[in-house]
């Protein structure tokens, strides 16, 4: 009786593998709620790709509070993307798998200070304008990475935006000052990229021998095969309404004969309200209406959808349900029965991922 992710096996794991060998170096990407899976899982599955003998050596995960979801369920390398802050406590037990994002010098000098044998990447600030240094606090840290022979230095971290085969140019200029603040490195070093296409990568890699690049990949990876996925919410109630009919929280009353259907998912899962319906104008309203639309009375679109027919709220979701609102005439479904559900894999809580063996 839930808000189900349900993944054909097969199919995911066919393309996490088409993926995974299509970008050696990969660094799976397990934040947030998981791209709606849950990072316990992701990082399991991260696992069984290193296991399957692809080229996967570290996870990346969002946050520090995220460690521990992770850290034993997955046994290479973790790069925490959030860059390391002095307030963040560093943790003696994971110190040697763990790869710390440092974005200001000051954070550098203070992580190394508190590990000297840290290790890290340097994030140089993109057009993101996210976090990062500047060429000149690249060069900074430099100088200070030669004072600390005993840090490890683990590349150069760039976070690009989407902008699809657009970045060519601003990732050979970045690069560039990676080169000039000459960072000690005693092996390849890496460039641990984001949102670059597979030609660019290759243009990189042909391009700058010395690199490896290290493509983290979260969205492609995890819900890159969308027909391998499907969510549903199961039907908890129906009720026969007349025109008149008071129901829900807000007394509000049915505006024609029909159904109220209670459905899984609510705010708690991140089912939240979609836009209106239709025209806004008050003539549009009008015209919907006379001709009996729903929308005209207030009732907003859901992501539920019936029989392929996207169903309309009959009041703002609740915390764990929803209620719809099903006009007479359609196909009334039983209690039990699951329908289709639309959501933001990344912003949604599902009751249950079940995947297919
Ligand atoms: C989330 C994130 C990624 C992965 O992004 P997707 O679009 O999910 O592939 C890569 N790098 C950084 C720094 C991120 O925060």
């Amino acid at each position: 009786m839930s808000l189900t992710l349900s993944v054909d096996g097969p199919r995911w794991r066919a393309h996490l593998e088409s993926v995974a060998s299509a970008h050696p170096g990969i660094v799976p990407v397990a934040k947030g709620n998981g791209y709606g899976f849950t990072n316990a899982r992701l990082a399991r599955k991260a696992q069984w790709l290193a296991d399957r003998g692809h080229d996967v050596n570290a996870l990346a995960v969002g946050m520090y509070d995220e460690l521990p979801d992770v850290a034993q369920r997955w046994h290479g390398d973790l790069l925490v993307l959030t860059p390391w802050r002095p307030w963040v406590p560093l943790e003696p037990a994971l110190a040697h798998r763990l790869v710390h994002t440092v974005s200001r010098v000051a954070d550098l000098r203070d992580l190394l200070h508190a590990d000297p044998t840290a290790r890290i990447v340097l994030e140089r600030m993109t057009s993101m304008r996210r976090h990062g240094m500047a060429a000149r606090e690249l060069w900074e840290a430099g100088e200070l990475l030669r004072k600390h022979p005993g840090a490890r230095v683990e590349g150069l971290a760039l976070h690009l935006p989407l902008g699809q085969g657009a970045h060519l140019g601003e990732v050979t200029r970045l690069m560039n000052d990676y080169v000039a603040a000459e960072l000690p490195a005693d092996h390849r070093p890496a460039v641990w990229v984001s949102h670059l296409t597979d030609a660019e990568l290759a243009t990189l890699r042909s391009q700058y021998g010395d690199f490896r690049f290290r493509p983290r990949i979260g969205t492609g990876l995890w819900l890159g095969e969308r027909a391998a996925l499907r969510v549903t919410a199961t039907v908890l109630d129906v009720h026969a309404v007349e025109r008149g009919d008071a129901f829900g929280y807000r007394g509000r009353t049915a505006p024609k004969s029909g159904h109220v259907l209670v459905v899984a998912g609510g705010t708690a899962h991140g089912i939240g309200l979609e836009a209106p319906t239709g025209e806004q104008t008050i003539k549009a309203r009008a015209a919907t209406l006379a001709r009996g639309g729903l929308d005209a009375v207030g009732f907003v679109r859901s992501p539920y959808s019936i029989d392929g027919k996207q169903r309309l709220f009959a009041e703002p979701p609740h915390m764990q349900a929803s209620m719809l609102f099903l006009p007479h005439g359609s196909r009334v479904p039983e209690v039990g029965e699951d329908v289709d559900v639309r959501v933001r894999y990344t912003a949604t809580a599902f009751d249950r991922v079940v995947v297919s063996a």
